[in-house]
């Protein structure tokens, strides 16, 4: 993000994220990608190293940082050239707001603190098989019997879910489309409780993703977060903090992706001169910095509201647009200007070019954004 809005606290992380990201997952991004998913021991030394808590309040193990430290984190673990590593070790920034937003102190000890220390991973469960972009839709069943809820249903294409600890996971306790919804934190090894194949993917290879099963699981009623209807709202919790850090994903992809261009068109020859001296690809080259740069001011503009207590929400929608289109356009450009280079697995930009085609889906459509936006008076 723009360092015009960061403090000397946030340059220092900007520097020890760099650091422990060079360290601990660009020297095996190749093996985390091509051998996926990435080392499970990397959760508890990100946590060790603070990157999990930055921005999340002291009480529960945190930091105590605002939403440019935790931005910087998301960009500095892009630069490990493997976004999938990036976004399974991120998981906990969709899992954890909801039961801050919902739980008891309690739940917040019992959950929340051992995640932001890196002992245990956590994953959102919301999408289904029926129901994506369509919360509303969930269909997965919790039948109170005493002190358990009965979960019956299925869950699809979960960040981390094949070796998540803990699941934040939306259920229908009621028939009112929103106000029957309710999150239950279920936890790995609950009987009736079963993760499917990992499913394989277009990028994003070092993550796992997920098939859920639940068949009578039985889950205790003190793992529900708040009251029984109040699961949408943990599901607003995400909103905004989750599309900035999409966005600020995004921004990063399309940085790393230009850089690798602008190195490559000085080195490849062509026609008796580098590449770079074309005038089309030059001009290429200042769109794709453009678009770049455009993204990268107008999602720190968007976090720096937030920052201050503004609500967001709309213009959240309207940065992380903005920020998916730069990225997709520079990463479609940087395999372009690699000609058959860049069509290689062996080359960076084959495989941002395919992790950036998630970010249109994933954490509410393009298509969705625009609604959101539209509707806005
Ligand atoms: C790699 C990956 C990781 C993911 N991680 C998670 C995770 O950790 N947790 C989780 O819960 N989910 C996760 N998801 C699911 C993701 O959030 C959904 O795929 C996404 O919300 C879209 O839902 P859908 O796939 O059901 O598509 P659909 O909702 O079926 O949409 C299909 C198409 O219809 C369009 N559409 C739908 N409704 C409208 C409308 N009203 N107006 C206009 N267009 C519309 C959509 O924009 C899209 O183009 C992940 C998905 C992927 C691929």
């Amino acid at each position: 993000m723009l360092p015009q809005f960061w403090d000397d606290t946030h340059h220092a992380l900007a520097a020890e994220a760099e650091r422990w990201v060079a360290d601990h997952i660009r020297p095996h991004a190749e093996r985390f990608e091509e051998e996926s998913p990435f080392d499970v021991g990397l959760y508890k030394k990100a946590g060790d190293a603070g990157l999990i808590g930055v921005a999340y309040t002291e009480d529960v193990g945190g930091a105590g940082g605002d939403i440019f430290h935790a931005l910087i984190v998301a960009e500095a673990l892009v630069r490990g050239h493997s976004v999938g590593t990036a976004v399974g070790l991120g998981s906990h920034a969709i899992a954890v707001p909801p039961i801050l937003a919902l739980g008891t102190e309690e739940q917040k000890a019992r959950y929340a603190v051992p995640v932001i220390a890196g002992d245990k991973i956590a994953a959102l469960a919301i999408t289904e098989p029926g129901a994506g972009s369509d919360v509303a839709g969930v269909r997965t069943r919790a039948v109170r019997d005493g002190d358990h809820y009965v979960v019956d249903g299925s869950k699809t294409f979960i960040t981390s879910g094949v070796r998540a600890d803990i699941l934040t996971t939306l259920v229908r306790t009621g028939e009112d489309r929103h106000g029957g919804l309710t999150m239950l934190v279920i936890e790995r090894g609950t009987p009736g409780f079963s993760v499917g194949r990992p499913l394989k993917k277009m990028g994003w290879w070092a993550s796992d993703t997920a098939e859920l099963h639940f068949e009578g699981c039985r889950v205790p009623v003190s793992n529900r977060l708040g009251e029984e209807g109040s699961g949408f709202l943990g599901v607003m919790s995400n909103f905004v903090h989750e599309r900035l850090f999409l966005a600020a994903t995004c921004v990063a992809i399309a940085r790393l992706a230009l850089e690798q261009t602008e190195r490559y068109v000085t080195e490849r020859e062509a026609f008796g001169r580098p590449i770079g001296k074309f005038q089309v690809l030059r001009h290429t080259l200042a769109e794709m910095r453009t678009r770049e740069a455009q993204a990268r001011a107008f999602t720190s503009v968007v976090a720096e509201r937030n920052r201050r207590g503004e609500d967001v929400t709309v213009d959240v929608a309207m940065a992380k647009n903005a920020a998916v289109d730069a990225c997709s356009f520079v990463t479609d450009r940087a395999v372009q200007l690699h000609g058959g280079m860049g069509y290689m697995r062996e080359c960076l930009v084959e495989r941002l070019y395919r992790d950036a085609r998630l970010f249109p889906i994933g954490g509410g459509t393009t298509e969705i954004m625009r609604e959101l936006i539209s509707k806005w008076r």
